[in-house]
């Protein structure tokens, strides 16, 4: 294996169960020490792809490679990953080490050894002094990070996780996202991270693969994902969108074509294209405005609140002129693969 080996190659890989297409032929290099992660829909094809990572599930077409080695028809256990599941599935009659050490008794490591390894991996997570205590008596976010040493413990090149926050709270969540960046930075692991949050893929990867209906419409950098959706459903999905098109199109932006340009990027303004606030949902830190546009669209505008808020409420049924750059009009050219 060499610098350049990719940490994971997919190549046409696809798994139908019965007549549904789970995964539709998919070709993909996750490079060694990525924090990558698959978004997409609920039913997109994310968690088949990383089964078939795996070794859970058997393709019916095309091969898995890890390290430049095929291990298509090889069993997970023979395969150097690990997985953290949603619900953990940590033993509940077992203390905190006993479930870290699980893997490693299993491969017969030396008590000794096993001791180290799992104080080191409590460490990493950050909970020393837990070790004794029973899955029962953690919280959530602590049993989240005890699935995480048990996988880290075994030092595997790459370690799968499927919406690993999905149960947390709001806060915990936040808080878990940037430590699970700074474990990955700090272990040299290569992630492969399945959410269906776009905002938690955007937030924690390298780079991120977009999915819909077990295709992968887009695979870029969260900046080239947000700023430079390959699709219209790219542009949906990650963010919101405002698609101008056809005589909307033509009348704002001045041509054919089919366009998007992000609410933050829109001001109210004095001059512009006059329209009518139709809804002010008030989010804390930001306002949304829902603006009819005369020319025919709907779009959504986001102001922070840099003042205090009341007179955003008041400007519902106001007529308004909202304006933007023109570089900040994004055209989306309907690639069905842009992998
Ligand atoms: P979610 O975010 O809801 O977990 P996902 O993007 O991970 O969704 P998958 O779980 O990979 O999607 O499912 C893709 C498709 O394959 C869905 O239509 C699902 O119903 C189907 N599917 C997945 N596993 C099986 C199975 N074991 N038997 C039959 N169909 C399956």
């Amino acid at each position: 294996m060499t610098k350049d080996t990719p940490a994971i190659r997919l190549d046409g890989l696809r798994k139908t169960f019965g007549s549904v297409e789970a995964v539709a032929g998919i070709d993909l290099e996750i490079t060694d020490g990525e924090f990558f992660s698959m978004l997409g829909p609920s039913g997109s094809g994310k968690t088949t792809v990383l089964r078939l990572i795996a070794g859970f599930e058997q393709p019916t077409g095309g091969t898995v490679s890890l390290g430049g080695r095929d291990v298509t028809r090889l069993a997970p256990f023979e395969r150097d990953v690990n997985t953290v599941f949603q619900d953990y599935a940590l033993f509940p009659h077992m203390s905190v080490r006993e479930n870290v050490e699980y893997g490693l008794k299993v491969r017969k490591v030396s008590r000794r050894e096993r001791r180290e390894r799992a104080a080191q991996a409590l460490s990493t997570v950050r909970l020393d002094g837990y070790a004794d205590r029973r899955p029962s008596e953690l919280s959530g976010g602590q049993r989240q990070r005890v699935a995480l040493a048990r996988a880290l413990v075994n030092r595997p090149k790459v370690l799968l996780l499927d919406e690993p926050l999905g149960a947390l709270d709001l806060k915990l969540r936040e808080q878990m996202q940037v430590e699970l960046k700074q474990i990955q930075r700090d272990a040299g692991i290569t992630f492969v991270f399945v959410t269906h949050d776009q905002e938690e893929a955007l937030t924690m990867s390298d780079r991120v693969a977009v999915f819909d209906s077990g295709r992968l419409v887009q695979v870029g950098t969260p900046l080239e994902i947000y700023e430079l959706p390959a699709t219209s459903f790219v542009a949906g999905f990650v963010g919101t969108s405002n698609l101008l098109t056809g005589p909307v199109a033509r009348e704002l932006v001045g041509r054919d074509g089919t366009f998007s340009v992000r609410p933050e990027k829109i001001d109210v303004s004095d001059t512009g294209h006059p329209g009518v606030v139709a809804e002010v949902i008030y989010a804390g830190p930001v306002t949304r405005f829902v603006v009819d546009l005369e020319a025919g669209a709907r779009v959504v505008v986001v102001e922070q609140n840099r003042r205090t808020g009341s007179a955003a409420a008041a400007m519902r049924g106001a007529i308004v002129r909202l304006s933007w750059d023109e570089q900040h009009v994004i055209e989306i050219k309907e690639k069905a693969d842009a992998a």
